[in-house]
């Protein structure tokens, strides 16, 4: 579905909607002011300038929501709602949604700073992932197991009960709904933590989530900081499961406080994806996906296919038309309609990948495109393209979460396999070959959690995701989340 309206109604209506009420904590279905009554800043990237202050939850304000969220888990308006009222739930949430799509896009724009094509794709996503899980309600199934004549033992698929969620800012209200849909299907209750970079989208989610059918309680929204707000929930003894999506170093923190009450943990966490690029692939497809995955959102995804291996016979042509096309991504407004490309979110953000760039030079990696710095407002970086990148170099081995690109020349499918899964990390990868024995083998081989043949970076709601070593623990979306947000009990009827 493409949106009808244009860039610049969105943006008035978007930019009505931040100018409004204030924006709050969602406690227990009311919007609240924090019990400390702070509040902090949300910049627009692309102007530096200010957009509003938002309530800033810290651990008073996550022990009300824990609390009203528990009030909802036991509630029988929640705990008593049969599967199918649950699917016509999330039904309505997608159709909400769908129908504010225009809106959503446009004040991810302006508080992320992501083009609005981009937006406009990552809220039109959030649909179908609200649709897909509306099926799963009713299909949460246990199951019974062969005994002797005496007995009867079946199993229940349970919900885990109080979700504490913490999100990143790079694709805010994709991540906020991915997080909502799978653990309300499940029969959970959520209490969600924004970043504090960009949490816009979040809020005005959980008013649309409001304007439906659930209970309240059901769905908490805590805007903060992470070592305050995230780590209260993370170590809250009244949370049943912390779900975290972000670096792999917080990651780690997240695990560490959620042994307080051995909560159970999933972690979504950082990449460095091997693209692979064999000699016979068709060329200008994998080109042109190439460009996409490490440009798209400027870089600030987690998936990004940001080391380029390329065959050796066909390494100089790639790279050159890797920097030639590279090159046509436009940097500017998110609201143009010819930008392809955004600001990152945050000056410090900004520095760090220009801290990179000047490492891939210093490390003696050739550049072959960008590498100038921005002038003028706003948090831009543009595409930049290393090529006879070493695999060891730290550009190679480190998530940058800029528009860089390592270009790494490789032998043969042993070699390509060899570089691919010497990393820490292991999100995604891909493969890009007419030999469909070896496309297969490749894939076998590589060390990830989400792979793709001929293709870079879709997605579907019914594709398990999650990572390999240190790119995380468990999986969102397919079948697996839903046992990443259910447990299993077991039960013996003696006759
Ligand atoms: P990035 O560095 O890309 O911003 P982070 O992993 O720092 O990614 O942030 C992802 C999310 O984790 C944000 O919502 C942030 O507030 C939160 N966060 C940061 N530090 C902590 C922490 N110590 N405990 C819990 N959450 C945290
Ligand atoms: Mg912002």
């Amino acid at each position: 579905m493409t949106s009808t309206v244009p860039a610049e109604a969105a943006r008035a209506q978007a930019l009505a909607w931040i100018r409004q009420a204030p924006k709050r904590l969602l406690i227990g279905g009311q919007w609240v002011e924090a019990a400390s009554g702070k509040r902090f800043e949300t910049i627009n990237p692309t102007t530096e300038q200010l957009l509003c202050r938002v309530a800033e939850a810290d651990s008073a304000d996550v022990d009300a929501a824990v609390a009203a969220a528990r009030k909802a888990f036991e509630a029988p308006s929640w705990a008593g709602m049969s599967p199918h009222a649950r699917t016509r739930a999330l039904l309505k949430i997608a159709d909400t949604i769908e129908a504010h799509i225009p809106e959503l896009a446009a004040i991810e724009s302006l508080d992320n700073g992501m083009p609005l094509w981009y937006a406009t794709a990552a809220a039109t996503a959030c649909v179908d992932i609200f649709r897909y899980y509306a099926g799963w309600c009713s299909k949460v199934l246990g199951t019974t197991i062969p005994s002797d004549g005496g007995t009867l033992i079946y199993t229940l698929r349970e919900p885990l009960g109080v979700c504490g969620q913490i999100i990143p800012w790079n694709v805010p209200v994709l991540m906020a709904s991915i997080k909502f849909a799978n653990a309300l299907c499940c029969g959970n209750t959520v209490v969600l933590k924004p970043a504090e970079l960009a949490c816009l989208t979040s809020i005005r989610l959980a008013e649309l989530v409001q304007e439906t059918d659930l209970p309240p309680g059901v769905v908490n929204v805590l805007p903060g900081f992470g070592p305050t707000a995230g780590a209260a929930l993370a170590q809250h003894l009244g949370v049943d499961k912390i779900a975290f999506t972000g670096s792999t170093a917080v990651g780690k923190q997240v695990v560490r406080d959620a042994t307080s009450n051995l909560k159970k943990v999933t972690l979504e966490l950082g990449g460095k994806a091997p693209n692979v690029v064999f000699a016979d692939a068709d060329i200008e497809k994998a080109v042109q996906a190439a460009v996409k995955t490490f440009c798209g959102n400027s870089g600030q995804v987690c998936s990004a296919g940001t080391r380029l291996f390329v065959q050796e016979s066909i390494h100089e042509q790639v790279a050159e038309r890797v920097a030639q096309l590279a090159g046509t991504w436009k940097a500017g407004d998110p609201f143009a309609a010819d930008t392809r490309l955004g600001p990152l979110i945050s000056a410090k953000q900004r520095d760090r990948v220009r801290a990179y760039i000047g490492a891939g030079q210093e490390g003696g990696a050739a550049l072959r495109l960008g590498g100038q710095a921005w002038s003028g407002a706003g948090y831009f970086v543009e595409p930049t393209v290393f090529d006879h990148v070493k695999n060891g170099m730290r550009i190679a081995q480190e998530e940058i979460f800029g528009p860089v690109l390592s270009i790494i020349p490789f032998k043969d499918e042993d070699d390509a396999v060899l570089q691919g899964n010497d990393t820490h990390y292991g999100l995604s990868a891909a493969v890009w070959t007419r030999d469909v024995s070896r496309a297969h083998k490749v894939v076998k081989a590589l060390k990830a959690g989400r792979l793709w043949i001929n293709t870079f970076g879709e997605a579907d709601p019914a594709m398990a995701f999650g990572g390999y070593k240190q790119s995380g623990w468990g999986r969102e979306f397919g079948q697996e989340s839903i046992e990443a947000y259910t447990q299993t009990k077991s039960v013996m009827v003696r006759f």
